[in-house]
């Protein structure tokens, strides 16, 4: 339950006086993620990016040209257009040292006498300009009478808006949303960050939003530093609480004989990497301790996850346990069934599957079986966090494709056994600080060398006009029994008009290759995905056109075409991905990226990166880089859960300074007591990570 005091912050934006349910819709938009509402919080989380600065007020003769001014003046004459001339009405005004044109193009003549009437004094904001040896201002942004001109903002925030929402509309909202911050009590240590009058988490936020200066948006300031250690310290808290409460709860040693694991590696077909195993190794020694273990396995795409996570699994079972393993789809948790199946069951471990899609008598007979201890491992979605699903003795859990799940879900699966082991399994490698960022200090296990026989997959890159030439080169290429995906950026057009729908490439290339192609989108049913992708993988289709459903995992050893279309809007971790689903099987492979030219500068650096290397971590290293150097991509496209008001690349000295504070807070209070306890609990709650509170009850 969230404390009543923050009930006007979470308030929709809809409800904010002077916001209609127009702007409220466009606020949605720019601010929520797709069928969610915007609130107050939202706003006030959107900082402006850049100022405008109209404190420069000159006289018109000595006023510099090509900035922005603002001129006290006198109107002294109007010069409307001819009745059917296309001509921009201008004005004439001046002060004692000169005089300027205004410019107003397709002009509101009503407005112009209104609001400039003859001989009054008015207050005129914009860019100066010399043009034919006059000086004019085209378009003014402001044209005020004293009482405006009283109120007007020295200094102006601009924020990143949306089609057909204004940067006034979105000011008044925001404007609104600062009136309902209430008073709250500080949640830091008064010695915080050395700032000696640390502004109050209100004052810091009327501070960015009301810049006085256009340097008080500089990351640097005192209210930018707060707001950022905030909303760090919220997430290094959320992290410290459920370690702790993961670390409270004793482990139990899993001590296996290494009989199952021997008939496994003994049925393999090849060797396993160094990689391999000393991260099997690392895990087995986390498996055979009394405490608890929480270890991330990184590892690029193919670098062989999953074999490490079945020796875990088997060492658990060796030692009369049970092993889960979570993946966050469910073409992902039937292709984890089929890889353990081959390897595992010749060795004698009992699997099973459990997905949302069963039906009640066979989820029934599996919940039974897992019930008594008839099943050794069970592979699923997250249907395995369901309540009704009880294990007789879980020994570790394994998820994989990490940060698709919330923190609340890991902890659903942890809680099925208060004293499971944990192992994490991510494709997307991500750079130290972030490990430390979203997973807390989790030990860590790096799969940095590929199997042998991997190939490196040619990367080219071809813009979209030129898709013929593509398509000529690909006919050749399936003539021969290839096999190749095709990748689209969006499921349907009403996203974005020029989006080349999966849909609609689907059509296209069917009405070149015929049936030989297949169709996988999100919106499918998921027997339907299913059945294409089977068909994708028995050959019967050559062709695969999808949507990033199969960015995750996805292995069809004989693709060896990957095509992705609009390479342009794809994130860097998430063409790496793409890319990492061709090249498995040893074969020749490439990966044609199709781009829509002219390239902007980011798309443009990340395509060159990824034609440069296929190294995973140092991808993702760049990838941060560039996020983190104002790339407004978003992190819906990268995996990665972003920070709103702390920027990683500016803050990151913060982060550490965040992680001992949330160290020290739970040694000295675990369960978030007293006066600071209960404003902890409001800066949880402000940053979304409510849900660490729940594990104060708990356990
Ligand atoms: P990841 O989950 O890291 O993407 P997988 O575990 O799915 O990778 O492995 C990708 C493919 O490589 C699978 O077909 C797997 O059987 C195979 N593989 C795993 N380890 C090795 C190895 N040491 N040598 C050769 N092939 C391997
Ligand atoms: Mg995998």
């Amino acid at each position: 339950m969230r404390p009543s005091i923050l009930t006007p912050l979470f308030a929709t934006t809809a409800s904010l006086p002077g916001i209609g349910p127009k702007n409220a819709k466009l606020l949605d938009r720019l601010l929520a993620g797709s069928g969610k509402e915007a609130r107050a919080l939202d706003l006030l989380f959107h900082l402006p990016y850049a100022a405008i600065d109209r404190r420069n007020r000159p006289k018109i003769a000595d006023a510099p040209l090509d900035t922005i001014v603002t001129l006290e003046v006198k109107v002294a004459e109007h010069l409307p257009p001819g009745a059917r001339s296309k001509a921009p009405y201008k004005v004439l005004v001046e002060d004692d040292t000169g005089d300027v044109l205004l410019v107003f193009f397709l002009a509101n003549h009503h407005w112009i006498e209104k609001s400039l009437p003859l001989g009054a004094t008015r207050w005129i904001s914009g860019k100066l300009e010399l043009w034919d040896g006059h000086r004019q201002i085209v378009h003014p942004d402001r044209v005020l009478d004293a009482e405006g001109f009283a109120k007007m903002a020295p200094v102006e925030p601009v924020y990143l808006s949306t089609e057909g929402l204004f940067q006034k509309t979105l000011g008044r909202a925001i404007d609104a949303a600062l009136a309902k911050i209430p008073a709250l009590p500080e949640w830091h240590d008064r010695t915080a960050l050395n700032i000696p009058a640390l502004p109050s988490f209100a004052e810091a936020l009327r501070e960015v939003h009301r810049p006085n200066t256009p340097e008080s948006l500089a990351p640097q300031t005192p209210a930018r530093r707060r707001l950022a250690y905030d909303e760090l310290l919220a997430s290094q808290l959320a992290l410290a609480l459920m370690r702790a409460k993961i670390r409270r709860a004793p482990g139990r040693a899993s001590e296996g004989n290494g009989q199952i694991r021997e008939k496994i590696a003994a049925s393999l077909p090849f060797a396993l990497t160094a990689s391999q195993t000393a991260a099997m190794a690392e895990i087995d020694a986390d498996l055979g301790a009394e405490t608890r273990m929480l270890r991330l396995l990184q590892g690029d795409v193919g670098s062989g996850k999953t074999l490490v996570a079945l020796f875990a699994m088997a060492a658990v079972v060796e030692a009369g346990r049970q092993a889960a393993l979570m993946a966050p789809t469910e073409i992902l948790a039937r292709q984890h069934h089929q890889t353990l199946a081959t390897f595992g069951e010749a060795a004698g471990l009992r699997l099973a599957l459990l997905t949302g899609r069963d039906t009640a008598a066979s989820r029934g007979k599996t919940l039974a079986l897992l019930a008594e201890g008839g099943i050794d491992i069970v592979i699923g979605t997250h249907a395995l966090f369901q309540e009704s699903v009880v294990f007789r003795d879980l020994g570790l859990a394994v998820v994989d494709e990490q940060h698709r799940f919330g923190v609340h879900q890991r902890l659903a699966l942890g809680d099925k056994s208060a004293a499971a082991d944990i192992l994490v399994m991510t494709a997307t490698p991500i750079p130290r600080t972030l490990v430390l960022t979203y997973f807390g200090d989790m030990d860590v296990s790096n799969l940095r060398e590929k199997p042998a026989g991997r190939q490196q997959v040619a990367t080219r890159t071809l813009p979209l006009e030129r898709m013929d030439e593509l398509i000529a080169r690909l006919k050749r290429a399936i003539a021969d029994g290839a096999r190749a995906f095709w990748v689209c950026p969006l499921v349907e057009e009403s996203e974005a008009l020029d989006a080349a729908a999966a849909q609609e490439r689907f059509v296209h290339l069917q009405q070149i290759f015929g049936d030989k192609v297949g169709l996988v989108h999100g919106k499918m049913k998921s027997r339907d995905k299913e059945a294409a992708m089977d068909a994708f993988a028995q050959g019967k289709t050559q062709i695969l056109v999808a949507t990033t459903v199969i960015e995750v995992g996805v292995d069809i050893p004989q693709a060896t075409i990957m095509v992705i279309e609009h390479a342009e809007r794809f994130g860097l971790a998430q063409l790496h991905q793409l890319r990492g689903r061709v090249g498995r099987a040893g074969a020749k492979s490439s990966c044609l990226l199709l781009y829509k030219a002219p390239l902007g500068e980011a798309a443009k650096a990340r395509i060159g990166i990824v034609r440069e290397t296929d190294d995973g971590f140092r991808i993702a290293e760049e990838d941060l880089r560039l996020r983190g150097e104002g790339e407004v991509l978003g992190t819906k496209q990268s995996g990665l859960p972003g920070f709103r008001l702390a920027d990683l690349y500016a803050h990151g000295p913060l982060l550490s300074l965040a992680r001992n504070e949330a160290r020290k807070i739970v040694e000295e209070s675990p369960r978030l007591e007293g006066p600071r306890g209960e404003a902890l609990r409001l800066l949880l709650n402000i940053f979304e990570r409510g849900e660490a509170i729940r594990l104060l009850r708990g356990g």
